[in-house]
């Protein structure tokens, strides 16, 4: 689909004007086409193209190799790191790479997804740094992490994921809140910060481990999908692993388990294009210095 500038051009425009030029200033929607894939309005005059004010803001990249890249890390499977990137695309700076995968996470959280439902195993992991360990001390360098699953029958449905900044009734009941719809079961240990979720609009099931602070045996759900993860962050990001930024990635896990059934990738490519021209540039300097999580 994609062999020239303009292939990419117009197919942006499709996703980002589909009833036609929209002037980014006042609304106004009449236009006229300069040169270089310039549009003016015709009634504030302001000049733009198709990737003003969208991910691809003032980039000197052709949009070819930006379509590249993004069809290259929808269509493996476990994603790519930046190195890997910088390989396939041939581009010069591996911060480029590792700037672009940057980008593209913030791409991964969907407008107006819907919150989980049914029922719901919840409960809280440590990710990141030399051991994984639970709640308990010793736990310096990493990540917390809540975890929420989707039960469906033996099988598991979606997930959330979000880095958390301890295990308190406070932290946990937000994650929850913004989560999983009310009235859906939910399933964790019986760690008090999540006593109260009845009164919260939850159905409420605590399991109890039969060995004290033994949790593997219960919520197998939760800590199939809390190995998988840590497999993934050291299988594909390995030491590139910021702790800071932790909460992109964790967005690029989540993005991609839930549609890991997908089989059309195609589709995929177009809803991380229709949110790179719906999302407003972000520079190198935020990409380094915004934080997520915590
Ligand atoms: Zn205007």
């Amino acid at each position: 689909m994609f062999k020239t500038e303009q292939d990419c051009i117009n197919y942006l425009i499709s996703l980002r004007w589909p009833n036609g030029f929209v002037c980014t200033q006042c609304g106004s929607m009449r236009y006229w086409k300069k040169s270089k894939g310039r549009f003016e309005c015709q009634d504030c005059h302001k000049e733009t193209t198709i990737i003003n004010d969208t991910i691809f803001h003032k980039t000197t990249k052709p949009l070819l190799i930006w379509f590249h890249a993004i069809w290259w890390i929808v269509a493996q499977k476990n994603g790519v790191s930046a190195k890997g990137l910088q390989k396939i695309l041939g581009l010069g700076s591996y911060q480029t790479a590792w700037t672009w995968l940057h980008k593209f996470r913030r791409l991964m959280v969907l407008n107006g997804r819907n919150k989980l439902e049914g029922t719901v195993e919840v409960d809280e992991v440590h990710v990141g740094g030399k051991t994984s360990g639970k709640r308990g001390r010793g736990a310096e360098g990493k990540s917390l992490v809540a975890v929420a699953v989707e039960v469906k029958g033996r099988k598991t449905g979606r997930v959330r994921l979000s880095k958390i900044p301890d295990a308190s009734a406070k932290s946990l009941k937000s994650f929850i809140e913004q989560n999983i719809e009310p009235a859906s079961t939910i399933v964790t240990d019986g760690w008090l910060s999540y006593s109260g979720l009845d009164k919260m609009g939850y159905d409420h099931k605590v399991q109890k481990a039969v060995v004290k602070e033994d949790d593997e045996e219960i919520l197998p759900n939760v800590h199939r999908i809390a190995s998988l993860l840590k497999r993934w962050l050291l299988g594909t990001h390995q030491s590139y692993l910021n702790k800071n930024k932790m909460g992109y990635y964790l967005d690029e896990y989540v993005f991609r388990y839930n549609r890991r059934t997908s089989n059309s990738r195609g589709l995929l490519f177009l809803r991380l294009l229709e949110q790179a021209v719906n999302t407003a540039p972000v520079t190198y300097d935020k990409v380094i210095n915004e934080n997520h999580g915590l």
